[in-house]
């Protein structure tokens, strides 16, 4: 018998070395109809499925197939046709021998995740029905309107920004209304009521209750100073520059709500500052007269707390400056006040977008924080844009496990907006320390994503200090003779992976189309 290839060769031999014995009727009957199909229909699923039930049985019971009643020329003939099907000629003997068990290996994989991402990390599509049951709690006890409830300016007139309303919200322990008022005494607490809808009732360390009002080293280390981002990287008005070619223009300190996590806790909310126009001309002079710069981003504080009209201004003045390729705009409200995303505003993303590219770079720590409402503006938002990504920040009791940050990362991705960083959380504050992540425990999770969600699901992950530092191990165990050894990411396996060959690289002075100019 001329198998096709050693796999089937294998297969035969595996199914014909069993005991030749009575097998129950209704094995025989299953097998019967399985082999009628096989033979009948134009399709390899049923050879495929025929020949994985006679290895079954092989491999439990010992049953060889002649136990069934075929030859190997019976079988010979559907292994042949299932390779005349297959538009690649793949073999049955490499389906179910080798494909087969390494998808199922696969799969194993990512069973668990499966099995606990909507009970560990539910997103707020799954919780609508309880956010809409907060939302009306909400409305009743600020008295909002349904009309205000859905506009931006509605969100911020009834922005709950100290203790007392907070706790007709949400049940808090009396000390920690204590704790939280002290706290607000320096920190500017502020929740939009849309983002405070977030909040699941009764659970204490609610990953959207921890990102927005104060706990643990906050509490402990009330008043101590925080040192200031640094200035040693503003070399004009509003402008930080860590690179040559990119730079940010922080162009507001405020932000729809503020984050007990943020970077920039320092300059950010205390005092609304509204900039004028001098500072932004400033900035963008700056811009205008150094030529290496090429992609700009509008940060802040929140680059939609803009108005309208000036962020219009901001952008047409970068589109006019020819070495400005390309714009970055930082904001979290689509997150934490999509109301603001409204057409007049997605008309302006496009129209600078058509000059030169525009993304929009967001935040997001939870898959709890994408709802029917966020997933919405976030769709709005893509079509106008180049690309929406999202910067988070790796947070202990928010994101911190596998599963809650691969369900975050795929969550965002079925929102139109693709994974770009996971931060560290910052050392330089002592007031963030009880949030912070081990590193080693960010890599294990970044690096477990490799292999098993898809591919433009996973950001980078990176340190913070002068400039974003990639923490990512390396997956090179090895260097052997010209061959390095590679770790698969997802089992471990190594593999050797020949390198280029450094002479032909950097000695190869007749390199392609140069040996023709002798
Ligand atoms: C994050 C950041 C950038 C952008 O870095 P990318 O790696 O290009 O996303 C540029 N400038 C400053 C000051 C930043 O904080
Ligand atoms: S949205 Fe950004 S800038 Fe504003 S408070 Fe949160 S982390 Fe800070």
């Amino acid at each position: 018998m001329n198998f096709q290839d050693s796999f089937t060769k294998e297969l035969f031999e595996k199914l014909f070395s069993g005991e030749k014995k009575s097998v129950y009727n209704f094995l025989k009957i299953e097998i019967d109809e399985l082999y009628k199909k096989a033979k009948e229909e134009n399709f390899t699923g049923p050879i495929v499925e025929l020949f994985r039930k006679l290895l079954k049985y092989r491999e439990m019971d010992n049953i060889s197939a002649e136990s069934f009643g075929f030859t190997k020329e019976q079988l010979f003939e559907l292994a042949e046709k299932h390779r005349q099907i297959d538009e690649h000629g793949v073999t049955v003997g490499g389906r179910v021998l080798r494909a087969l068990p390494i998808v199922e290996e696969a799969n194993s994989r990512v069973a668990e995740y499966l099995a606990k991402k909507d009970t560990e990390a539910p997103s707020g599509i799954e919780l609508w029905d309880q956010i809409v049951e907060n939302k009306k709690k909400i409305q009743e006890i600020l008295g909002i309107s349904n009309e205000e409830w859905n506009t931006y300016s509605g969100q911020l007139k009834y922005a709950i920004e100290d203790v007392e309303t907070l706790s007709k919200i949400i049940d808090l322990p009396a000390k920690a209304i204590k704790d939280v008022l002290r706290v607000t005494q320096n920190y500017r607490m502020r929740l939009t009521p849309y983002y405070a809808s977030l909040i699941m009732p009764g659970n204490i360390n609610d990953p959207v209750l921890l990102q927005s009002v104060p706990t643990g080293e906050m509490v402990d280390n009330v008043g101590v100073e925080i040192p200031p981002v640094a200035a040693d990287h503003s070399p004009a008005r509003l402008i930080d520059q860590f690179y040559p070619r990119v730079v940010t223009i922080k162009s507001t300190n405020m932000c729809a709500m503020y984050c007990t996590h943020c970077l920039r806790i320092a300059h950010i909310g205390k005092k609304d500052r509204i900039y004028n126009k001098q500072a932004y001309e400033e900035a963008l002079n700056y811009i205008r007269n150094n030529k290496y710069i090429r992609d700009v981003l509008v940060t802040g504080g929140d680059a939609f707390v803009l108005p309208n009209k000036l962020l219009k201004w901001l952008l047409d003045e970068l589109d006019s400056i020819e070495h400005v390729k390309m714009k970055r705009i930082g904001t979290r409200i689509p997150v934490t006040t999509p109301q603001r995303i409204d057409d007049e505003l997605l008309d302006i993303l496009e129209e600078s977008n058509d000059k030169k590219p525009l993304r929009v770079v967001t935040q997001i720590n939870t898959a709890q924080e994408i709802t029917p409402v966020s997933r919405e503006a976030f769709k709005q938002i893509s079509k106008r844009v180049s690309a929406v990504l999202n910067q988070a920040v790796l947070l202990k009791g928010i994101n911190d496990t596998k599963v809650k940050m691969w369900k975050l990362c795929e969550t965002i991705q079925e929102a139109y907006v693709r994974p770009y960083y996971v931060f560290n959380c910052s050392y330089r504050n002592p007031q963030f320390a009880h949030m912070r992540v081990p590193i080693e425990v960010g890599q294990d999770i970044i690096e477990g994503m490799y292999g098993n969600i898809s591919g433009d699901a996973i950001p980078r992950y990176i340190a913070t200090a002068g400039g974003k530092i990639p923490l990512h191990r390396t997956n090179v165990v090895d260097r052997v003779n010209g061959e390095i050894i590679l770790r698969k990411p997802w089992s471990g396996e190594e593999v050797k992976y020949p390198d280029a060959n450094p002479d032909m690289y950097y000695n190869d002075d007749k390199f392609a189309f140069k040996k023709y100019y002798e």
